[in-house]
């Protein structure tokens, strides 16, 4: 089964595919504020600003996080 989770700052949503990461840590050592894998949740979007969050999910070299504008979602 394909799991996607989606965490959101009511700007931007981050979506994450656990099945598709591959523990690279880049995301983690990238924006720490924002991904944190010994909490949970584990990714906190409140935790940068949108722009910093749409930076470090686009160097996740497995393609599991991806993000979308929450304006797009409703257009
Ligand atoms: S950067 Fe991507 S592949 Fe690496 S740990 Fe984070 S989500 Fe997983």
């Amino acid at each position: 089964m394909n799991i996607i989770k989606h965490y959101t700052n009511g700007e931007v949503t981050i979506v994450w595919q656990p099945d598709v990461c591959i523990h690279s840590a880049k995301c983690f050592h990238g924006l720490p504020e924002v991904f944190d894998p010994r909490e949970k949740p584990w990714i906190r979007p409140e935790g940068a600003t949108t722009e910093q969050i749409v930076a470090q999910v686009e160097r996740c070299p497995s393609g599991a996080l991806s993000y979308f504008y929450n304006a797009d979602e409703q257009a």
